[in-house]
């Protein structure tokens, strides 16, 4: 087995190696290091994220480096501050026992002023964002005459993120003689044009196929209509109490109010994304890296800087545009030889998008069912007994205790007790799963059943809560004005309006289940009044016209719901499964509009 020794690496940096506990080279290193010391060609290497490729470039150059020179002669352009930021960190760590080398993270949204006061003092690599970078050559603050290398990682992300025109630039003001190393996971046709253009007859590796995603993934992907797609993401993360997964959001809005609503159902997530600040970024980051956050939310971006190698599960509640990211993201499970999932929620309509990702990733995605509420709960019920058959006793402050605790239980036999101690924590995880509805979508489970409507119809009641509204036609009321009045009280955004029925005096309509509380409590809050009379909302058990009724009240219709657990919120239980908190958790950056109470017994009722 080849040791770093043998790359040709230096003493200081072999300590630091050891230091930071890296035993041998991996494959990306093995082939990069050797090359770069050893040559001044170009270099283009295929490489996913994770597989140490930040060693592979920047330990040969740290060998090379001179010390005794204040020139900038590296230059490493990364598509994010995280990223940067992590980079000139690991180089750092690298560097640490190399007397006079200075690293220097530049990016945008921290203050230019300080970057150019270190930069004045002399820095010999630098890691920048394209942005950043540009402005400060602009500034003649960056000065990049005497380059020897030039390092473009993630090449795809920067593409991805508009930057060609910034690396252009950048470019451009580079001596011609440098070194160029471009590191990519994909090479769609927009890298490979800058590795033509900026690329001089450069040395090809690879490590792992090329566009392939790592070999300990698989792929599975979940067919849901789209006002399920909450709903499966949280019987997921249900199913499998220690999941440690980041779920992929397109953009910052998804990102933030898909984290709102697992945080309002008592998950223990936050999310990340651009909309937050620096400081909040780096808070959430930390608390997803040390295990106290178990499911991160985030915009692709924003989890690039993201260091973290051992996700159970990552999951895409929503396909990304760019195909390629799809690699990033399932890129960041399987790693360092354990095995990992990667899933995608999609509708049939979305079904379509993951042939295009097939043939990227070389596999292919297994089509899984959404777990039923029968499975959730034997998994949970596994993991609670793993806990009891984990549980260290705490023998000297228990025995004082011990006598009458069995004393009191000395008609109950093995058996019975340990029903009794399970049903505990169980009961309440077992009766709001209890009536779980199949959240499957029916036409891709059955194929195309055309004869399915009225089971769909059927199931999609099941997603609906049916709300009594005290005014009708009399009002002046018709559908029309009653969407604009649901969509005035802003309970959600696009949220799923069912049936509607307008009566003389009052009226019916149907919402999305999972906004049953925001919509009542927008209602109530915004006190809200329509042709001058004060608006009342009920939640009502009546049945749809042509259906059962259910006896009592106008035909059955006016009694609040006395069924509180709706399969799909959460189980106020003690017993928190992996993803949740044992109350709702606030993580620091949660923009959270919904209310705090958790416990579906108490929903409020007007
Ligand atoms: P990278 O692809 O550079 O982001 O590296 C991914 C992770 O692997 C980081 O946490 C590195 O610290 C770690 N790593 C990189 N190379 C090695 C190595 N040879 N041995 C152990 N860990 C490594």
């Amino acid at each position: 087995m080849t040791t770093f020794k043998e790359l040709g690496l230096n003493s200081q940096i072999l300590q630091a190696l050891t230091d930071l506990g890296y035993e041998t080279p991996t494959e990306i290193q093995l082939k990069a290091i050797p090359q770069v010391l050893s040559s001044k060609q170009d270099l283009k290497a295929f490489a996913q994220t994770g597989t140490g490729k930040t060693a592979a470039f920047s330990l040969p150059i740290l060998e090379q480096i001179d010390a005794n020179s204040g020139d900038t002669q590296a230059i490493i352009l990364s598509p994010t501050r995280e990223l940067a930021m992590q980079i000139a960190n690991n180089i750092s760590d690298f560097s640490k026992h190399l007397k006079g080398v200075k690293t220097l993270a530049v990016y945008g949204g921290a203050s230019i002023e300080d970057q150019v006061r270190k930069l004045n003092k002399g820095v010999q690599i630098i890691v920048g964002t394209p942005g950043r970078t540009v402005d400060l050559i602009k500034r003649r603050q960056l000065k990049l005459g005497n380059l020897k290398w030039l390092i473009l990682d993630e090449a795809d992300e920067m593409l991805n993120m508009g930057f060609k025109d910034e690396l252009d630039k950048i470019l451009e003001v580079t001596p011609k003689e440098k070194q160029t190393l471009l590191f990519s996971a994909t090479f769609p046709r927009e890298v490979e044009s800058i590795a033509k253009n900026y690329l001089k007859n450069p040395v090809e590796i690879s490590a792992g196929e090329k566009n392939k995603g790592t070999d300990q993934v698989s792929h599975q992907y979940y067919v849901v209509s789209e006002r399920n797609r909450y709903a499966a993401l949280k019987r997921i993360a249900d199913v499998n109490p220690d999941i440690y997964s980041i779920i992929f959001c397109r953009t910052r809005r998804e990102t933030q109010e898909v984290a709102d609503k697992l945080i309002s159902d008592g998950y223990n997530v936050d999310a990340l994304h651009g909309d937050l600040s620096q400081a909040q970024r780096d808070s959430v980051m930390e608390k997803f890296r040390n295990k106290t956050l178990q499911i991160l939310v985030a915009t692709d971006v924003a989890a690039r800087g993201l260091d973290v190698t051992d996700l159970t599960h990552v999951i895409n509640h929503k396909l990304p545009d760019q195909i390629e990211s799809y690699t990033h993201r399932s890129g960041r499970t399987g790693r360092a030889g354990k095995e990992g999932i990667s899933i995608a929620i999609v509708t049939s309509r979305e079904k379509s998008k993951l042939h295009p990702i097939e043939r990227l990733i070389g596999k292919k995605f297994i089509s899984t069912p959404i777990p039923t509420g029968k499975e959730i709960c034997q998994n949970q019920l596994l993991k609670l007994i793993d806990k009891v058959q984990d549980i260290k006793v705490n023998e000297t402050e228990i025995s004082d205790f011990l006598p009458s605790i069995y004393e009191k239980l000395k008609d109950l036999d093995r058996e019975e007790l340990i029903k009794r101690f399970v049903s505990i924590e169980f009961n309440t995880f077992l009766s709001y799963y209890e009536n779980a509805p199949d959240l499957n979508d029916s036409e891709h489970m059955r194929g195309a059943d055309r004869n399915s409507d009225s089971r769909n119809k059927r199931r999609d009641d099941e997603n609906m809560t049916r709300f009594f509204i005290n005014i009708g036609r009399k009002d002046k009321l018709n559908p029309a004005r009653l969407i604009g009045l649901i969509n005035d009280q802003r309970i959600a955004k696009n949220i799923e309006i069912g049936q509607i029925e307008i009566l003389d005096t009052f009226s019916f309509f149907e919402l999305d289940k999972n906004y049953e509380k925001e919509t009542m409590s927008a209602f109530e809050g915004n006190d809200v009044d329509f042709e001058g009379r004060n608006v009342n909302v009920e939640i009502t058990t009546k049945q749809r016209t042509g259906q059962a009724r259910s006896g009592g009240g106008r035909g059955g219709d006016r009694g609040p719901r006395k069924r509180s657990g709706d399969g799909d919120r959460k189980p106020k239980s003690d017993f928190s499964g992996f993803g949740r908190k044992r109350s709702g958790a606030q993580g620091s950056t949660s923009k959270s509009s919904f209310g705090s109470d958790q416990n579906p017994k108490r929903r409020k009722r007007i």
